[in-house]
């Protein structure tokens, strides 16, 4: 594909260059491929498909589940004297007659629709006689079941897909573990080889932080130091900020608990009227308001780019939900915070949620486990010693991106302060505990290492001769506890990893190996001699 030609469509949809990664993925469909394209909302993913149409004859599909941006895309094009339409419950009748008619005669360049749509009778009739040169699905972790945004209505795009069989494929979505994206492929009934691109999770300007806390008196100081420090005073005009709430009451308290101190603070949950949400919203965009405390129900299409803060104060269900969350900080590319509150009582309380059914399914016992496992892997990176910037990264598969420890998260600040003695007792119980990691690596999972590790006979130890190894009790002197966590540690860091799925073993990483053998001291941060109940028990 010749280079003026992108470029002029490029500027045709209003942009003078590409962002890393969008060339990839255009250079792929334009010459007739399939991809699965991984990136962070806002990372620029609808040009990969958009910029194709224009160039591609007849009209591109693109399946989206969210109509707000659906309208928000067609509005956009058309001004740009692009035609595009979109089909949604929203339209009536007569209205969605007249769009498919254009459709048919080939009026668009861009058809939107919602994946419900396509279970109505005879539409997916229609757009076979169509012959459609590429469909793009939108928030293609939806037809997952393992995903965290299941849809059930996703799953009509896998028949479409293969009665439409069109040449070109792009299926995106912000959700990056592996057994997720794989299951998309499964589902859209693309080849377990079509290439994944992965790009832009990096957000080195975001100050990540993660604080356990022992309760509301705690959490309120730690809101109000973050806040002192990125908005200065009420009004002081500095930005704003966002603070999630696990649920609505506790959305309305710490409003009103921000507003008793000066701050021009708002609430927004899926409990307010419709009416009262879009002042809420509308408030924070235009100004007026500098803190929203807010559930997960807020989000889509906030368009402020100086928030200098958002503050979790309490977990949400995934690393993919913090990341997109936490990313709504720092948009204006200018230094912000990201704090995320935990406590130990959160386990109990999403276990418990997990396991109530839904109110249109209820969850089987294997996607429970495993939203759970999502659940912990953020526990895990909270209570985590490594940078916390590398180890979201490495989480996504980002490792290009990653920093060496960004300098400016909660972990690598700790890091700086600490001493050479320091670092050097620390390498020196890492050693100790990656030398566990080597001897039951590709056989056995971290139950095994612990055990090995404290030195507690047990028949398959026994049988593999591992009890009469130097390794064998070698932390004798720790709690199983402490054990646990400090290899939950070396995990966040990167120098353990897994192989298998359905079981799980334990295998060292290159770092790991480099640290075992002493080329390279161990910057992290051992868990308190003095044992808390640990937190990612399992695992
Ligand atoms: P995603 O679908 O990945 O969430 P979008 O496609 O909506 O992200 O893009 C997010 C924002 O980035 C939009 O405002 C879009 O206009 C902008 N954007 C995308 N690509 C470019 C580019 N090459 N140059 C400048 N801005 C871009
Ligand atoms: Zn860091």
């Amino acid at each position: 594909m010749a280079a003026s030609t992108l470029d002029q469509a490029l500027a045709q949809l209003g942009y003078d260059a590409f962002r890393p990664g969008q060339r990839e993925a255009i250079d792929i469909l334009m010459q007739g491929g399939r991809a699965l394209l991984v990136a962070p909302t806002g990372g620029g993913k609808s040009l990969c498909y958009q910029l194709p149409a224009l160039l591609l004859p007849g009209t591109t599909l693109v399946i989206s589940p969210l109509i707000a941006l659906m309208q928000d895309q067609v509005a956009g094009l058309t001004a740009r004297g692009i035609p595009a339409t979109f089909f949604a419950s929203t339209l009536d009748a007569a209205e969605a007659r007249l769009r498919l008619d254009g459709l048919m005669r080939g009026a668009y360049k861009l058809a939107y629709i919602a994946p419900e749509r396509l279970a109505l009778p005879g539409f997916r009739d229609r757009l076979m006689k169509l012959g459609c040169p590429l469909v793009a699905v939108d928030e293609a972790h939806c037809i997952s079941e393992w995903g965290h945004d299941f849809r059930p209505e996703y799953g009509q795009i896998g028949e479409l897909l293969r009665e439409l069989n069109p040449p070109r494929v792009l299926a995106c979505t912000a959700t990056a573990t592996p057994i997720v994206r794989d299951e998309i492929l499964v589902r859209l009934g693309l080849p377990a080889d079509t290439p994944q691109l992965l790009r832009g999770f990096a957000r080195p300007n975001l100050a990540l932080r993660a604080a356990e806390i022992s309760g509301p008196r705690e959490r309120a100081a730690r809101v109000d130091a973050v806040l002192a420090e990125t908005l200065f005073a009420p009004g002081a005009g500095r930005g704003s900020a966002i603070v999630y709430t696990p649920t609505r009451r506790l959305a309305e308290e710490e409003s009103q608990r921000l507003a008793a101190a000066g701050w021009r603070a708002t609430a927004y949950h899926a409990g307010l009227s419709g009416e009262l949400r879009a002042l809420a919203q509308a408030a924070f965009t235009e100004g007026r308001a500098e803190i929203v405390c807010a559930t997960n129900a807020f989000g889509m299409g906030i368009d402020r780019g100086d928030v200098r803060a958002v503050v979790h104060l309490g977990p949400p269900g995934s690393i993919e939900a913090y990341y997109q969350e936490v990313g709504r900080a720092g948009r204006d590319g200018g230094n912000a915070v990201g704090l995320m509150c935990w406590q130990q009582s959160d386990l109990p309380l999403r276990r418990r949620l997990l396991e109530s059914p839904g109110s249109d399914f209820t969850p089987d016992p294997d996607v429970i486990e495993h939203k759970w496992n999502l659940f912990l892997e953020l526990i895990r990176w909270a209570d985590g010693a490594a940078c916390r910037h590398d180890a979201i990264l490495r989480y996504f598969g980002d490792e290009a991106e990653t920093l060496h420890g960004c300098g400016r998260c909660d972990v690598c600040l700790a890091l700086g302060s600490v001493d050479e003695v320091s670092v050097e007792e620390a390498t020196q119980l890492a050693r100790k505990l990656l030398s566990g990691i080597a001897r039951v690596q590709n056989r056995y999972g971290l139950k095994q290492a612990v055990r090995l590790l404290r030195g507690e006979s047990e028949d398959r130890l026994e049988r593999d001769g591992l009890t009469r190894v130097a390794t064998f009790g070698l932390l004798r002197d720790r709690s199983e506890a402490w054990i646990q966590r400090a290899l939950s540690r070396c995990v966040t860091a990167g120098w353990i990893g897994f192989s298998g799925d359905q079981h799980p073993v334990v295998r060292l990483t290159d770092d790991g190996v480099a640290i075992m053998r002493g080329q390279r001291s161990a910057r992290w941060l051992p868990p308190p001699d003095a044992e808390r109940s640990a937190a990612s028990n399992g695992g």
